[in-house]
């Protein structure tokens, strides 16, 4: 799969192409490596997928290395069966997408949204689900999700399979609550101060720093997000510590964030220019200016004394560019689509409000992530506003309703597979 990938992006020819494409699968796989030892470390893998004929039931095994909470429900014309399981990664042997028997005809599977993982079954008739369970790991062999399928009427199978989505019973954790809980589960924002501690950030006008105007920031924006009830908030930060940029990302995915808010403000030379301005995840930096920008947020790591990681820029470059598509393209509809179409109504915006540059904070590769510079505070005006608490109100209730309407567009968003 990654091979194809590269062999489509990069198109050499002869034998210069076969050592290129050599090459870049050995950066790959060290960086695929470099991403199991890490980010990857409590996903779930998906590790192989069987069937089995029984009298007149097929069973559909589904191997993988930790338990799982999975959603399944059917659609019909044409029948098939759809699988959601929450924060896997697929290891599947490649020929399975051919398996077939019994009820089952093919196989498809992929991502829905960043993380989750989606197995289409493709059904000969309609079905009903006679058992499903999970059994824990024996001797060698890992945990294993079970289904059996036996045939019924379309009636029943429209009844009993769909359109609502059914929650597995799971025989070894018989917690109804914890069920409900999952199915019901509220977006999760994570809301970062930048800088702090050691780190200032940018100085502007009459002294004052950003990392406490942006905290200020960050406890509104909290404060109207909880009032909502409708999304849990995680904040990186909550007083005047330095948290790396990488345990900033680490924490918003350790906490199972849908969506990475990092809240700036910015310091210009010419103390003219005013506005507000969003920021996604970049190889190239849209501008000069933006470059310039990542390179001073990204000292952030520097000033604490942490190294910025072992690889290169480059393995973490090839490693973003193919795990990251997707979450970078939620993450320019937040902020082009949503938020700075909000903000244009009520607020100043920087000229050219969205760009995009090499942010380390914004690197989670499965987290849509948004660096946000509420303004200049070299800029007297906009920082006389932005510690007025009136605009603070104001600035953020435009992130809420930003916030929010992303999430009714983008969360828990069943595509017909
Ligand atoms: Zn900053």
């Amino acid at each position: 799969m990654f091979y194809l990938f590269l062999t489509k992006r990069f198109r050499f020819s002869g034998l210069v192409s076969l050592l290129i494409t050599n090459i870049i699968v050995l950066i790959v796989l060290s960086a695929i490596n470099f991403l199991a030892s890490t980010a990857l470390a409590e996903i779930t893998r998906v590790e192989d997928i069987r069937i089995g004929l029984r009298d007149n039931s097929t069973r559909f095994v589904i191997d993988l290395n930790k338990k799982v909470s999975p959603n399944i429900f059917g659609l019909e014309d044409p029948y098939r069966i759809v699988i959601d399981l929450p924060q896997v990664e697929f290891f599947i042997p490649q020929n399975r997408e051919k398996i077939s028997g019994g009820h089952i005809k093919g196989l498809r599977y992929g991502f829905f949204t960043p993380g989750n993982g989606r197995l289409v079954i493709d059904l000969r008739g309609p079905i009903k689900v006679k058992n499903n369970f999970m059994i824990p790991p024996q001797d060698s062999k890992k945990w294993r999700l079970v289904f059996d399928f036996i045939s019924t009427t379309r009636e029943e199978f429209i009844e009993t399979m769909g359109p609502r989505q059914r929650h597995i019973r799971d025989e070894y954790s018989h917690s109804k609550n914890l069920r409900k809980k999952i199915n019901k589960r509220l977006p999760v924002i994570a809301i970062d101060a930048g800088h702090g501690g050691v780190d200032p950030g940018a100085i502007g006008v009459s002294g004052v720093n950003e990392k406490n105007l942006v905290l200020d920031y960050v406890k509104e924006l909290d404060r109207q997000l909880r009032a909502t009830n409708r999304i849990k908030t995680v904040l990186i930060r909550d007083d005047d510590t330095f948290v790396s940029l990488r345990n900033r990302m680490a924490k918003a995915r350790g906490m199972n964030a849908d969506l990475f808010l990092s809240l700036h403000a910015n310091a210009h030379k010419d103390n003219t220019v005013r506005g507000f301005s969003a920021y996604t995840l970049s190889e190239k930096a849209s501008d000069v200016e933006a470059q310039q920008l990542a390179n001073k947020e990204n000292k952030s790591d520097v000033i604490g004394g942490l190294n910025l990681g072992p690889y290169s820029d480059e393995v973490q470059n090839i490693l973003i560019d193919f795990a990251q598509a997707k979450t970078n393209e939620l993450s320019i509809i937040f902020a082009r689509d949503i938020l700075l179409k909000e903000a244009s109504k009520s607020i100043i915006l920087l000229k050219r409000p969205w760009r995009s540059a090499g942010f380390t904070v914004l690197k989670a590769p499965d987290v849509p992530s948004i660096l946000i510079e509420l303004g200049y505070i070299t800029n007297k005006e906009e920082k006389n506003l932005l510690n007025n608490s009136e605009y603070k109100r104001k600035l953020c209730a435009v992130m809420k309703r930003a916030i929010l309407k992303y999430f009714d567009l983008h969360f828990s968003k069943i595509k017909t597979p």
